[in-house]
């Protein structure tokens, strides 16, 4: 049976069309299956029943099966989602309640099985790339996601290279912007900055913000660390993050994995403020998850607090995010190995 969500709104405005229905049913049924939860089309009787009928005899809601899930004591939760055609894959997708009482959830997607962008810091890079998501696959992990929780932000930056699978994601966020209502301001998009791919993007106007993965000031430090963009000169990179900047009118954030001992001396931070000096941004400094046989490790919090006080004495805007679910392995590509039989994890 066909996955609804591999059709794009559009699509399944026809679609109902053509099966004695209106164009606007389509966004009912987003509504219900992605706002509500519904499992079934036979519960959503806002809709004419025949078209109901049509819809259960010809599509599936769903397109994956939850095959493990973590929750961690302030509530973050892991799901493992694994999908069948064409080939059977399995990726992540993290749901962030807020500490914030009130606020909805962020939810982190993921766009590939596996990375073939190779961080060696990161998890989901370790074994490549298996193959791009499916629009639906990714609207899928929205599904599951609104059913633990109202979410009200999304970022996209779980397993893969978002650039490397555009279309579908954004096929996926027009499904999901009138769905659970994420509109472009609630959607970040975090890519490692393919300087060609970024500027015909930002010629699209997607509806989503942009956060590009620096890593290093130095370029044979981010050629190692960023190896799919090896030889790529960081302000190719940079200079294209401006040109979303002109096209967009949104500011890009730069964001930046502390590693211990590795990119997080005052050198560092004085060399990054500089790069980004007369820039519009913010810097989002993520301190390293520890990760078993992967040898970064996390900085020292007085590294962390004197990085950012560079950063701010030189006129930057930098921020540190909070780690969340560290307790359940929630580091980026960690539940997806545990399972896939390999002993990384310990
Ligand atoms: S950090 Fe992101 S781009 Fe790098 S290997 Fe991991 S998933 Fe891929």
């Amino acid at each position: 049976m066909k996955a609804l969500f591999s059709l794009s709104p559009r699509a399944l405005a026809s679609w109902c069309e053509e099966h004695g229905g209106r164009a606007f049913h389509g966004g009912i049924v987003r509504r219900e299956a992605l706002s509500r939860g519904l499992e079934r089309f036979e519960e959503m009787t806002s809709l004419p029943r025949r078209l109901r009928a049509a819809l259960a005899a010809e599509f599936s809601l769903s397109s994956g099966d939850e095959v493990d899930r973590r929750v961690a004591p302030d509530g973050t939760t892991k799901l493992l989602l694994a999908f069948e055609e064409p080939t059977r894959v399995t990726v992540e997708c993290v749901f962030i309640p807020s500490t914030r009482p009130g606020r909805g959830a962020t939810l982190c997607v993921s766009t590939q099985a596996g990375c073939p962008v190779g961080c060696p810091f990161c998890a989901s890079g370790l074994e490549g790339l298996e193959r791009n998501l499916a629009s639906h696959e990714i609207v899928e992990q929205f599904r599951r996601g609104a059913q633990l929780g109202p979410i009200s932000r999304a970022v996209v930056m779980g397993i893969g290279e978002p650039l490397l699978n555009l279309e579908a994601l954004t096929t996926a966020l027009e499904t999901v912007r009138e769905g659970i209502e994420l509109g472009a301001r609630k959607v970040t998009v975090s890519s490692v900055g393919f300087p060609g791919r970024l500027r015909r993007a930002a010629r699209s106007k997607p509806r989503f913000q942009l956060a590009i993965s620096l890593h290093s000031p130095d370029q044979d430090q981010r050629d190692r660390l960023v190896p799919a963009l090896a030889g790529v000169p960081i302000e190719e990179v940079l200079a294209a993050g401006d040109d979303w900047f002109t096209q967009t009118g949104r500011e890009v954030t730069y964001e930046y994995v502390l590693l211990g001992g590795e990119n997080d001396s005052l050198g560092h931070a004085e060399r990054l403020a500089e790069r980004l000096r007369g820039r519009r941004a913010t810097i989002n400094l993520i301190p390293y998850n520890p990760t078993p046989s992967i040898p970064f490790e996390r900085p020292r919090p007085e590294r962390v607090q004197a990085f950012v006080e560079v950063l701010t004495a030189a006129g930057q805007v930098a921020t540190v995010r909070r780690p969340r679910g560290l307790e359940q392995a929630a580091a980026c590509g960690q539940l997806r190995l545990s399972r896939s039989g390999g002993d990384r994890e310990g």
